[in-house]
């Protein structure tokens, strides 16, 4: 269950990100929602770990339900920033055990007032190579940024640094939100021209309701276009017509980028259960 060779098989399909719970309160609700994404039949679904660098212990937990009970593929992400190799390890560890055969290698965003020592990994590459040394045969995919990673001190010197972790052993990549499929075409353009020849995921965050824009960009750093702000002006303040709204644009993005050869996308799925259906039942016949 390689994602990497998984969809090669699809002519057109849609992965969702799910996020674990943080507390134990919250066990039941996400299981919920996650299974209930699960049910739409998405050709992967992904969970994230932690936020703000840190940790999780629910990842590996909700990625083995949804396989197990669901019958999904998963892939689990993983962060490093803050982690030692024993953490690492165990884990990578736990992971295998469960049957997770595929990893995205994050760095994860650097916490206030922390300082990286010896003990840590810097960037993702580091957790890349670990990844591989400890068990080859994980499908092992890493993040890429068309607008730029925000740390990035030039687009140019973001790009040369991702093809050094693609070099590491990744098998395709999966990129930041962005609201502009020329801004993600003209990045593919110099993908490609630097020698980056993986697969890559399109990543697409459905914006449906206004309060969700500022933090939303804040944390991605990617800019939203005038023909969206126009709609956020509008309908911003009916929260039915803003879904809706939202909804069409993330539809119509992802029918684009079918157009124009990429055939898988992932999908910022938040969670929510009735975004994602309503923009699988969009999809409909497109993805059979
Ligand atoms: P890296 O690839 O290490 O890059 C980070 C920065 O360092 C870039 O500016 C890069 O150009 C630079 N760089 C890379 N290598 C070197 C080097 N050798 N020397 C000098 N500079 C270098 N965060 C979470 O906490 N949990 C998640 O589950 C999560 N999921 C994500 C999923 C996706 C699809 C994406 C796009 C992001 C996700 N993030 C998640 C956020 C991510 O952790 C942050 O964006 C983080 O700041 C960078 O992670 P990275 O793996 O891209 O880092």
């Amino acid at each position: 269950m390689r994602i990497s060779e998984l969809v090669e098989q699809k002519p057109y399909s849609v992965s969702f990100e799910v996020f674990p719970p943080k507390t134990q309160d919250t066990v039941e609700s996400v299981t919920t929602a996650a299974r209930k994404i699960a049910d739409l039949d998405p050709v992967f679904m992904s969970v994230t770990y932690g936020a703000g660098g840190g940790t999780s212990d629910y990842t590996v937990a909700v990625a083995k339900d949804l396989q197990d009970n669901k019958g999904i593929p998963m892939m689990a992400h993983l962060t490093c920033i803050t982690s030692d190799r024993a953490r690492i390890r165990d884990q990578l560890q736990k992971l295998q055990d469960a049957g997770i055969r595929n990893i995205l290698a994050l760095r994860g965003d650097i916490p206030e007032g922390f300082e990286p020592t010896e003990l840590h990994y810097r960037h993702a590459i580091e957790l890349v190579k670990e990844i591989k040394a400890f068990d080859d045969s994980f499908c092992v995919a890493g993040a890429c940024y068309p607008e730029a990673h925000p740390e990035a001190a030039t687009e140019a010197e973001d790009i040369a640094r991702l093809k050094e972790k693609v070099d590491a052993g990744l098998d395709f990549l999966v990129t930041q939100m962005f609201f502009d499929n020329a801004v993600f075409y003209s990045y593919m353009y110099r993908l490609r021209e630097a020698g980056i020849q993986v697969p890559v995921h399109p990543g697409i965050m459905p914006i449906v309701n206004a309060a969700q824009v500022k933090r939303t960009l804040k944390l991605s750093g990617s800019q939203l276009p005038q023909r969206f702000r126009r709609i956020i002006d509008t309908f911003g303040n009916d929260p039915a017509a803003m879904r809706q709204a939202g909804i069409a644009y993330a539809t119509d993005q992802i029918i684009d980028l079918f157009a124009n050869g990429f055939r898988t996308v992932h999908v910022y799925s938040m969670n929510n259960p009735t975004v994602a259906a309503a923009i699988m039942d969009n999809l409909r016949d497109i993805i059979k």
